[in-house]
């Protein structure tokens, strides 16, 4: 399997430093930026498998980076881990909605980096599921295999965990899903991540979902359903 590329934009010398040495001793591909500008300008040149990104940043900052690169169809599916410092909560947040994957506060373990990376990857890559057949419900169409989802005949861009959270829920039609559940299906791991990343993101799907948003109900105290 050809290595993983990783650009990492901090223009924090040391975490820089700290980032490369773990992702590189992990087998992954990497290359750094210290500008938001600049990493645009590499993202869109090169197209790494997945961007590790501080949101303070010279040049552009991270959310504004992030909002630009979702924007675009040519990067709006790379896997994004934004690098968040206490004090920037409500960044965090943003960035979610916006279409990051993941963060990571600081101050971070390399451990824990590396293994919420790898994560990331995993569900990017996704052990194809039951069969590259399409899954529809109301005017709602996935396509596994050309990796598109339109509503009513209209196709629209989602991210690669936004995709996957669809698809989930598609499979499961008019089933459940627990917070806890979608966390494990959809992220990949369950420990330490907030619940309301899940909340979040669905709010986000449905929000590009439009007019069919309302198929994904809200089972109060419990989690997400999406209508059969
Ligand atoms: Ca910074």
């Amino acid at each position: 399997m050809p290595e993983k590329r990783i650009l990492v934009v901090e223009d924090e010398p040391d975490i820089a430093e700290v980032l490369e040495f773990n992702l590189e001793k992990a087998g992954f591909g990497v290359e750094i930026e210290r500008r938001g500008d600049a990493a645009l300008e590499s993202i869109r040149r090169h197209s790494p498998d997945l961007i590790v990104l501080d949101l303070m940043l010279p040049g552009l900052d991270g959310l504004e980076v992030t909002r630009l690169l979702k924007r675009d169809p040519a990067t709006a599916r790379i896997p994004l881990v934004m690098l968040t410092a206490k004090g920037e909560e409500v960044d965090r947040i943003v960035g979610l909605e916006l279409g990051a994957d993941d963060y990571i506060p600081k101050p971070f373990s390399p451990r824990e980096v590396v293994l919420r990376i790898k994560a990331v990857l995993r569900r990017r890559g996704g052990a194809p599921a039951e069969g590259d057949e399409s899954l529809e419900s109301g005017g709602i169409r996935l396509d596994p295999s050309a990796h598109k989802v339109a509503v009513r005949g209209a196709e629209v861009p989602l991210t690669a965990t936004e995709f996957r959270l669809l698809r989930v829920l598609l499979e499961r039609q008019g089933r459940v899903q627990t917070r806890s559940r979608l966390l494990t299906d959809v992220w990949g791991y369950a420990e330490d991540v907030d619940s309301r990343t899940v909340d979040t993101h669905v709010r986000r799907l449905r929000r590009k979902l439009g007019p069919e948003a309302d198929r994904i109900e809200t089972v109060i105290g419990v989690g997400y359903r999406l209508r059969g």
